[in-house]
């Protein structure tokens, strides 16, 4: 029997699924599909042993406004987990942002004034060094950070660590990358400025399938696949449908008609560990380039306080890797570099003229979005 929706959403991520949230609010019918076996996109988690394993890295929701806050906790009870990431360095660890601890762990100063002047002093040294070769402007990344906050800082926390995620050499990279690296003159660990931040109670699965709570979906099906075989996106699954959504690869709605997007991407090693507790926080970074991995991820830390992370007797890590992305791997992170930006630009235009089919989410805007901005664009969302 032909069944008829109003939307086709394709993708079940945070993009989706609040999407059809909404739309089901508005009284539309909605048929949610998606490639992977399971719902909520890179938001998934998987339960081992009563941990929430974030599969597609770690998430911190974190956000100032207040509507999107109070949005996504009428769907699931946020927790008060706040990110305050640690450094290791050659065995010795570093908080993180850069803050008045990191300071004293690095040169036993307990002063902003006097955390101020050894910065300064290293700035100097840096602006010397570049005028007595005759450099004007920083060419590099590394030029770049020494001028920003001086070697001590851009040794130990910023170079091996960067060049594992581009899997370059500072001097290799283009100095726009950094444009500023904030350094807080506060005993302050907490990584983001918002007012709001934590991960939901129960894991992010709870929040998509509140959002999809009584929407029809179906996992493990390909848009492009029933597409070709159905050589309509109006009609495919022996359904009809008004309008699309679409959250996945904008090159690939346009079966790569100019050329393949760019991305970087991360692989994960996760273990499971018979120890209640490995590293005692959520997230440590490894900043020297000589450990392959850029951050382990302690996934209990994000759910667990005080006494519940011993009550717990074993632990779930996650190793993160820094990789090329090909075909096959997950496209995190968009390129933003000029020939990916105007080849986005080509797509943007042949989307704008595709009749009744909406795009929107990361991966078909080719754009970097935290959770929050992805929300607060859909609550913009009036006529669906
Ligand atoms: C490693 C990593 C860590 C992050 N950490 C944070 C954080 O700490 N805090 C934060 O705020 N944000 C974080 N983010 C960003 C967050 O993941 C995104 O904001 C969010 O996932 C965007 O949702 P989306 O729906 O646009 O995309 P996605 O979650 O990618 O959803 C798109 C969905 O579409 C499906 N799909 C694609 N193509 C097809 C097709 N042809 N047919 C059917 N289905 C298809 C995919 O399988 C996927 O499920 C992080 C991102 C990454 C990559």
């Amino acid at each position: 029997m032909n069944t008829h929706y109003d939307y086709l959403i394709v993708g079940s991520g945070l993009y989706g699924a609040t999407f059809a949230y909404k739309a089901k609010q508005a009284g539309k019918r909605c048929l949610v599909i998606d490639c992977r076996d399971h719902l909520g996109g890179n938001l998934y988690c998987e339960n081992m042993g009563g941990i929430q394993v974030h599969c597609y890295g770690a998430h911190i929701f974190h956000t100032n406004n207040k509507a999107v806050w109070d949005f996504v906790n009428s769907i699931v009870p946020f927790n008060r987990y706040t990110n305050s990431p640690l450094a290791n360095y050659q065995g010795r660890l570093y908080n993180l942002p850069f803050n008045m601890n990191t300071f004293y762990q690095m040169w036993g100063v307990c002063t902003p004034a006097e955390a101020k002047a050894r910065i300064d002093e290293q700035r100097r040294e840096a602006v010397e060094r570049m005028r007595a070769e005759g450099i004007a402007e920083p060419r590099n990344l590394e030029e770049q950070a020494l001028l920003l906050v001086g070697c001590d800082i851009y040794e130990r926390l910023v170079k091996g660590y960067t060049e594992k995620q581009w899997g370059r050499s500072c001097v290799d990279l283009p100095p726009f990358i950094i444009r500023r690296l904030p350094v807080r003159f506060v005993y302050d660990n907490n990584y983001f400025n918002d007012s709001f931040q934590g991960v939901p109670i129960g894991g992010y699965n709870r929040l998509i399938e509140g959002l999809l709570q009584g929407i029809e979906t179906r996992t493990g099906v390909n848009f492009i696949e029933e597409r070709q075989r159905s050589g309509s996106p109006f009609h495919i699954l022996d359904a009809t449908f008004d309008k699309v959504l679409f959250t996945g690869r904008i090159d690939e709605y346009f079966d790569f008609r100019y050329d393949k997007l760019n991305y970087r991407t991360v692989r994960f090693e996760t273990e499971d560990l018979p120890i209640p507790n490995y590293q005692g926080n959520a997230v440590v970074n490894y900043t020297e380039r000589q450990v392959p991995y850029t951050r382990v991820i302690e996934h209990k830390h994000f759910e667990m306080f005080g006494g519940a992370v011993d009550a717990c007797e074993h632990t779930v890590i996650s190793r993160e890797y820094s990789v090329e992305w090909t075909e096959g791997l997950e496209p995190y992170y968009p390129v933003n570099d000029d020939s990916n930006g105007k080849l986005y630009e080509m797509y943007r235009q042949l989307a704008d003229n595709e009749k009744n089919v909406l795009f929107g989410g990361r991966l078909a805007e080719y754009k970097y979005y935290d959770m929050a901005p992805i929300v607060e664009k859909v609550m913009a969302i009036t006529e669906f």
